[in-house]
């Protein structure tokens, strides 16, 4: 069980239920063009209507200074009414006398779309005055909007704590992948990450090796390791300059008893570029006139083998370039792998953060794994070890 508020806790009959939510979709000249968003919070919307709950919607869109129409959520309510199959109001503002007026003319079962919190400077700045213009609004508070929940601004954190909060039922499937993925997890747990670079993970990095069994280090950021071993990486994409933080992190995993498991082999190539003509070296053998564009074979075999030993994977950022093929096949098979382990229910497998997604569904298994996180910074802060202001504000 979860260690939030839920709606199951949340009498909402006859209320006003100020509902957080990421609207936050692409559009392309007023149209949306990708509805993901706007679908993973419809089933929190239909279950306080249907319970005769008076839904009040609460978003932020882009990151505009001060009122700006360009940035009005207005086509998004047309969005989130088509998707829901019912009409839904819209109201030019998120505080004051329009959107009083909206919220009082709602009957029992109704959605109404507030505009954009981010048009009032006090949404980013938590201002408690505004946060109070806000709850005079409603009666209740739940927070479906994981992905903006490592912000400590008025409609994520300030409103859970001014009103009786609880979490969406998208936000809940959140909580509790990332409680089976890290904080209470099925033991050996495993980590892969990936990706570019070391820098933008150091934290992340640290925070894994502290608590998970292994920790599988590929893409780009695993030639920085492989260069601070002593190594020759070639060409390779690598920060030379922080060799001393991979040892750190080398070292604090040995005292923590986590295994690393680098890459033994790299497929390399002299160019960055689709389909360039590629080999294989063992990872004391990489030429000096190329990069590593992939994992190679046999580090897959051992990646794999990770996979297999352990009951609990987490995963963030690709193995290789897995944008420009055939650089892609180190990401696809470990990826078809952990899937095929978590089908055979023999791995809870928690995935997320930004290209991990694009990576996944490139390999076409998205929806094999336990949980696929769309929440991108939220999600990386909570790899981090960070605790996220707005999840903090539900716990029960
Ligand atoms: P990140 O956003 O940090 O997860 O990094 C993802 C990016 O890392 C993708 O665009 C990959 O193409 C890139 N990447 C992964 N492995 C390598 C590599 N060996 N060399 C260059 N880029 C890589």
């Amino acid at each position: 069980m979860t260690a939030f508020r839920t709606l199951d806790q949340a009498d909402v009959k006859g209320k006003r239920v100020l509902v957080r939510v990421d609207l936050n979709v692409p559009m392309e000249n007023g149209r949306v063009t990708d509805a993901t968003r706007i679908e993973r919070v419809l089933p929190t919307i239909r279950e306080i209507a249907d319970k005769g709950g008076r839904v009040i919607l609460l978003a932020h869109f882009g990151r505009p200074k001060g009122r700006d129409l360009k940035e009005s959520l207005k086509p998004v309510a047309e969005a989130v009414s088509k998707h829901l199959g019912k009409p839904i109001a819209f109201a030019d503002d998120c505080i004051g006398e329009s959107a009083a007026q909206a919220v009082d003319a709602l009957k029992d079962g109704d959605v109404l779309l507030l505009e954009n919190t981010r048009f009032h400077a006090g949404e980013e700045k938590n201002d408690p005055a505004f946060v109070q213009e806000l709850a005079k609004l409603g009666d209740l508070y739940v927070n479906d909007a994981f992905s903006a929940a490592h912000r400590a601004h008025a409609s994520t954190e300030g409103l859970a704590r001014a009103l009786p909060a609880y979490a969406g039922r998208t936000m809940q499937a959140e909580l509790d992948a990332l409680t089976k993925g890290l904080e209470a997890p099925k033991r050996p747990v495993v980590a892969i990450v990936g990706g570019a670079k070391v820098s933008t993970k150091i934290d992340l990095l640290e925070n894994l090796v502290a608590k998970v069994d292994a920790l599988v280090i590929g893409g780009g950021m695993a030639n920085t390791f492989v260069h601070a071993m002593g190594l020759g990486i070639g060409k390779s994409l690598a920060e030379k300059d922080l060799a001393a933080t991979a040892m750190r992190i080398i070292e604090k995993a040995r005292t923590s008893n986590c295994a690393i498991i680098l890459p033994v082999d790299g497929v390399c190539a002299y160019e960055f570029k689709a389909g360039a003509p590629n080999h294989t070296y063992g990872i004391d053998a990489i030429p000096e006139d190329q990069m590593i564009l992939d994992v190679g074979s046999q580090s897959v075999e051992r990646i794999s083998a990770a996979i297999n030993d352990a009951a609990t994977l987490v995963w963030n950022g690709p193995l290789g370039a897995f944008e420009i093929a055939p650089f892609d096949q180190g990401t696809v098979a470990a990826a078809r792998h952990a899937a095929q382990r978590t089908k055979e229910g023999k791995l809870v497998s928690v995935a997320g953060g930004g290209d991990t997604v694009a990576a996944l569904n490139h390999a076409g298994v998205a929806d094999d794994f336990t949980y696929v996180s769309t929440a991108g910074g939220a999600f990386l802060e909570w790899l981090e070890g960070k605790s996220l202001p707005g999840v903090e504000a539900l716990r029960a």
